[in-house]
């Protein structure tokens, strides 16, 4: 349950995702090491083993603070004698003569051959290979920034993973700033100080991820600001990732953002169209699915904030077709993506933030767009407004044309058919409005 729970607060799954996966998954047994999960259909084991496992092992082991080894069972394929005969077997075949120095904490999937590259993710995928080949030595410290989503934590470990590949005797470490933050503050709190220093200098390779949580921590970023100072010092490599640039990261001191300025930033951004479908198949291919190239196109055009959510569509629409026994069409994608789309944005976006955000991008106000001027220079952000709106919300026109200072629902529709028509041979426009889809989203 408290596993369940992590996963619940996470922003990464959202309501269906844990529905629909996490949700149904019933605890067997735990024996300290093996935890047995049984989950209701072979996709669930599917889904669970692919996208879910590695996410399980670290909630784990925050919780319990060891490694705890996930199995997973379909509901009536096992009698519980075969289960813990199955256990048994697990041990064993998995009974390591010594462990590992370190356990690097990383998923074996995310590497290098799995990332598709594509404008958006380029340069920083130059970056992590040219890093894993010399480590220390080329850009030091290697930093990604990018909105979530976008592959910043697969580059990293996928750099984690060639290292380990190269050298086996490497030491690499993957961790999230939390957990930096938390062995730090138990660390403090149990007087272990020596081992923690101890345990992230002795590293060859530190991956440290999501460091924007480092934002308003002074005293972590003061041991991170040492960590940091050790490693580079004896040339062990240090990579790290944000959401943003250093300077925009609030409170984190100057001596830290002076220090991520000796190696090489780099932006990942979302992906464009053609790699979004790239991505699709690639995703596809390794999941033994059949998909027309055709709605990879239009599921690529259906999906378009990142990359975690075209998984999320492809694993949804994978569910749906199974347990629907019918082939991929356009219309089971349809409406297998129906509800994420619903859920998802229009939720969060309003007329408002519609009106706000495209008087914006005009130069314009948002009493422009509210008012009743008929100068082209307003009049067309306006119908693109309107557009928006009915595209992006769930509002009835009635309520559309209330947010726009009381216009007629017939007026709405009136924008909504105009702007429809001409983005079907407006180039500038089309892209016009994608811009503004994508400024409206964040
Ligand atoms: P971030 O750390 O930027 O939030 P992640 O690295 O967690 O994003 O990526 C989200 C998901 O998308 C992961 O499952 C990852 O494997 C996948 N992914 C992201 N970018 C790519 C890519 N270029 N090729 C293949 N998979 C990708
Ligand atoms: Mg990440």
């Amino acid at each position: 349950n408290k596993i369940k729970s992590k996963f619940r607060t996470d922003p990464k799954y959202d309501n269906i995702n844990f529905n629909t996966w996490i949700g149904p998954a019933t605890p067997i047994s735990y024996d300290g090491n093996v935890f047995v999960l049984e989950l209701p259909t072979d996709l669930h084991r599917d889904y669970w083993e692919k996208q879910l496992v590695s996410k399980f092992i670290e909630y784990a082991y925050e919780i319990t603070q060891t490694d705890v080894t996930p199995k997973f069972v379909v509901k009536g394929e096992d009698t519980p004698d075969s289960n813990t005969a199955n256990i048994r077997d697990f041990h064993n075949k998995n009974r390591v003569p010594e462990r590992p120095r370190v356990d690097p904490h990383l998923n074996p999937n995310y590497t290098f051959e799995r990332f598709v590259i594509g404008q958006g993710n380029q340069m920083a995928h130059a970056a992590a290979l040219a890093v894993s080949e010399d480590p220390g030595k080329v850009y030091n410290p290697l930093f990604f920034y990018g909105r979530v989503g976008l592959g910043k934590t697969h580059l990293m470990q996928a750099i984690g993973n060639k290292v380990l590949a190269a050298n086996p005797n490497a030491i690499v470490k993957y961790v999230t700033t939390e957990k930096f933050t938390n062995d730090f503050i138990d660390a403090i709190q149990n007087s272990k100080m020596q081992e923690f220093r101890k345990m992230y200098r002795e590293i060859d390779l530190l991956l440290i991820d999501d460091i924007q949580f480092l934002a308003n921590k002074e005293g972590t970023q003061d041991e991170f600001f040492n960590t940091f100072n050790a490693l580079y010092e004896n040339n062990k490599q240090i990579v790290m990732t944000a959401d943003r640039l250093p300077n925009e990261i609030n409170s984190l001191t100057d001596r830290l953002v002076s220090r991520f300025k000796w190696g090489l930033s780099v932006d990942i951004t979302a992906p464009d169209l053609e790699t979004r479908a790239a991505i699709l198949r690639a995703k596809a291919k390794s999941e033994g699915l059949e998909v027309d190239g055709s709605i990879m196109s239009y599921i690529a055009s259906q999906i378009d904030s990142n990359v975690r959510e075209l998984e999320g569509a492809l694993a949804r629409i994978k569910a749906f077709a199974d347990l629907k026994q019918e082939p991929i069409t356009i219309d089971l994608v349809s409406e297998a993506l129906r509800p994420l789309k619903l859920d998802k944005e229009r939720s969060a976006i309003t007329p408002e933030t519609i009106i706000k955000t495209t008087a914006n991008h005009f130069h314009i106000t948002a009493k422009d767009i509210k008012g009743k001027k008929r100068v082209k220079a307003i009049v067309v952000p306006r119908q693109i407004a309107m557009y928006l709106s009915r595209e992006l919300t769930d509002n009835s026109l009635p309520k559309i044309g209330d947010a726009f200072g009381g216009k007629d629902h017939t007026t709405v529709i009136h924008a909504y058919d105009k702007i429809s028509e001409k983005v079907t041979t407006d180039i500038d426009l089309r892209n016009q409005i994608e811009d503004l889809k994508n400024e409206i989203r964040h």
